[in-house]
């Protein structure tokens, strides 16, 4: 009988290569949001207006007012690794930008219609450039009236893959894939107006005003019911050296032992979290560790159970949590959507992050306050 034929290794075409790790990163147009996202706050962007069609699958198009790219980096805005944020390998511990690997753009270059128009600081007009594949379009960058900042234009997002394009879920559960993505962020950068909104409607889905504050951001983006009912968190947990809190104010600061000899790990925990009138129908976890919107999966299992374990009926909580370790205690290399980081002494804080909501439910809390007893 016939041997089956020896299989030979070849090498995959390089935009094969490119559009398959595309996929690794942008899954949905909601995860080619937030990259887009996070580099204009990387910009430092105070107004961020998003417009979206079809869910995001014929149109996302994002507006900024950061610091735009020169005309000389046009020709590799999106190629692959190409980035203004990382040099070497060291520079990742205590990265400050939320991007580094210069592969966001890129990667949608290869699953979409990109085109960029941007005008940095004092110029007289911007430039206009349409990229394929990583590749600036053979004519160039073009002249064009703009203002200061960057416009980014996604269209048919998955033209190429048909596959992952039927896996898209309706326009309507995109959409708010998106705004959940731009909820969050609203309230973490509070003070960036950002607003997103419906090709074609007048009205935006989601408001929010330069200078508010989070509590008026959580009012906006989940709601006045959400918003009367948080109550404010603050955590430090210093080594032997705690600073004061640094914001003082009406929540205080209770301190936290972890577990035991942790090498004095100074780390902060800042947030709101739902009073035990708030009865909400699913857990609400926002949750920022160093400046990045990540998921913790035991840390809203642990939320839940405490406010289970308070309340007498089944109310889920609403928690927004800031959390802010040791550059050197977090790993933000981890996944490829950067949406998990890896992050030392978990249990300890997760730990103490339970036992202060609770103490909070309990009303407890203020006999403990740290600002207070300095
Ligand atoms: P990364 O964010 O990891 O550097 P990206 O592919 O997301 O990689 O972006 C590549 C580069 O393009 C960034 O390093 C930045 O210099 C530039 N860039 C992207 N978006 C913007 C923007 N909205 N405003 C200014 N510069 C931008
Ligand atoms: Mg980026």
């Amino acid at each position: 009988d016939a041997a089956a034929p020896q299989p030979r290794i070849h090498r995959l075409d390089e935009a094969v290569v490119n559009r398959i790790a595309a996929g690794e990163i942008i899954q949905r147009p909601a995860s080619a949001l937030k990259e887009m996202l996070e580099n204009s706050l990387d910009a430092g962007s105070t107004q961020i207006i998003v417009t979206v069609k079809d869910g995001g699958k014929a149109l996302l198009q994002i507006q900024d007012n950061g610091h735009g790219v020169q005309k000389e980096d046009l020709p590799i805005l999106c190629k692959r690794h190409t980035t203004s944020k990382l040099r070497a390998f060291e520079d990742l511990t205590g990265i400050q930008t939320l991007g580094f690997r210069g592969e966001a753009l890129a990667s949608i270059s290869y699953v979409a219609h990109l085109t960029v128009t941007t005008m940095t600081q004092g110029a007289v007009h911007g430039w206009r450039a349409v990229y394929e594949d990583g590749v600036l379009d053979a004519s160039g960058p073009k002249p064009t009236a703009a203002n200061k900042g960057t416009l980014i234009s996604v269209e048919g997002l998955f033209w190429n893959v048909p596959l992952r394009q039927k896996a898209l879920k309706g326009a309507a559960e995109e959409y708010h894939h998106i705004l959940d993505v731009m909820g969050r962020y609203a309230v973490y950068k509070a003070g960036v107006s950002m607003s997103c909104k419906r090709q074609g409607e007048a009205r935006s889905d989601l408001h929010t005003l330069a200078g508010a504050s989070r509590l008026d951001n959580i009012r906006a983006v989940f709601g006045a019911a959400v918003a009367k009912n948080v109550l404010p968190l603050e955590l430090m947990k210093g080594g032997g050296a705690a600073g004061p809190c640094p914001t003082g104010g009406s929540g205080g600061c209770g301190e936290f032992s972890g577990g035991g000899d942790d090498g004095g790990v100074h780390c902060e925990v800042e947030g709101f979290v739902s009073n035990a009138d708030y009865c909400g129908k699913k857990t609400q976890l926002v949750l920022f560790i160093n400046g990045r919107a990540v998921e913790c999966t035991p840390l809203k299992r642990a939320i839940e159970a405490t406010y289970a374990a308070v309340l007498p009926k089944a109310a889920k909580p609403f928690a927004f949590l800031e959390v802010r370790l040791p550059g050197s205690h977090v790993d933000v290399n981890v996944h490829p959507t950067k949406k998990e980081v890896g992050f030392l002494h978990q249990e300890d804080l997760i730990e103490a992050i339970r036992t202060a909501i609770e103490e909070k439910l309990l009303g407890s809390n203020s006999k403990r306050t740290f600002a207070q007893t300095l």
